[in-house]
């Protein structure tokens, strides 16, 4: 039933046309890393090709990855499934090729946290609730810019040491209300600590939000954004240019926060990863 299940699902794409010609013989190489993809993983996509290629770009839920190299993310609420990675090329004579590579994204366990906060913080005041209502569009927009100049090179590196006291995609109930589920990882560390780059980008925002507290959030092109929460306070301007381990800031508990700590998020064409998943790419992006 399986086997039956992996040739009708093979069949489609190995048909599909792409472009005006589609030659018999596909000279497309591609390569996914890490093996195993989770809910809420992000994973690189590897092309190479015989002869220099004018374009290509690949599909995957219908976003783009990018160039030669792209990075993938699975957002936290991915269905467990298989689907079709689709990588699409076309050399410089204009011929067009199409690869199809099955991808199994596998159930991540999320914990499910219970935490007690205090009712401001919580049941909000209709003028706080338009506060948080206008942040969030502010975000929202953000996310959906995609510069298309990739900023970040090889691996991404922790912006703080400290351990890590908020995983990632854990479901929280807050004063017996079920909330959206936690976007990033909190690491642990004193107030004051240095807050770095995960790596290179342009400051896309520097700002004071009711839940994110100071912020900062960095745009690594290709729809990639890493964020930095609940600063004490913040070293950098919107528009500079940062490269991996540039101070960004320090830690504080500034925003909806029970205590110092960094909250780290990491969004990718709208999905929201875990941040350490990119750690987990460093061996394959050595520069
Ligand atoms: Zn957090």
């Amino acid at each position: 039933m399986k086997k039956l299940f992996w040739v009708l699902y093979l069949i489609p794409f190995l048909l599909l046309p792409a472009g005006k010609v589609v030659r018999a013989e596909n000279p497309l190489r591609v390569e996914v890393f890490p093996k195993g993809i989770k809910q809420g993983d992000v994973f690189l996509v590897r092309t190479s090709a015989p002869a220099a290629l004018s374009s290509i770009h690949g599909e995957f839920q219908g976003a783009n990855t990018g160039t030669y190299e792209g990075l993938v993310g699975v957002d936290l609420n991915t269905k467990p499934s298989r689907y079709e990675m689709k990588v699409v090329a076309t050399d410089r004579g204009g011929h067009s090729y199409s690869k199809g590579l099955p991808c199994k994204v596998e159930k991540t366990d999320f914990a499910v946290q219970k935490l007690t906060l205090p009712r401001s913080m919580v049941d909000l005041d209709p003028k706080t609730l338009d506060r948080v209502n206008r942040e969030s569009k502010k975000l929202k927009a953000l996310f959906e810019g995609v510069q298309r100049e990739t900023l970040w090179r090889g691996a991404f590196v922790r912006p703080v040491e400290g351990e890590l006291s908020g995983a990632f995609g854990v479901r929280r109930i807050i004063n017996g209300q079920t909330k959206s589920p936690h976007s990033g990882i909190d690491l642990r560390a004193d107030e004051g600590t240095s807050v770095v780059a995960c790596n290179g980008g342009r400051v896309a925002l520097v700002d004071e939000f009711f839940f994110t507290g100071k912020s900062v959030i960095l745009d690594h092109g290709g729809g990639l954004y890493s964020m930095y929460f609940h600063l004490s306070e913040t070293g950098v301007s919107e528009g500079a240019r940062v490269h991996t381990g540039d101070l960004l800031g320090r830690v504080g508990s500034t925003g909806r926060s029970t205590g110092p700590h960094l909250h780290w998020g990491m969004i990718i064409r709208g999905a929201r990863v875990d941040p350490l998943s990119f750690l987990r790419l460093t061996k394959y992006l050595q520069d």
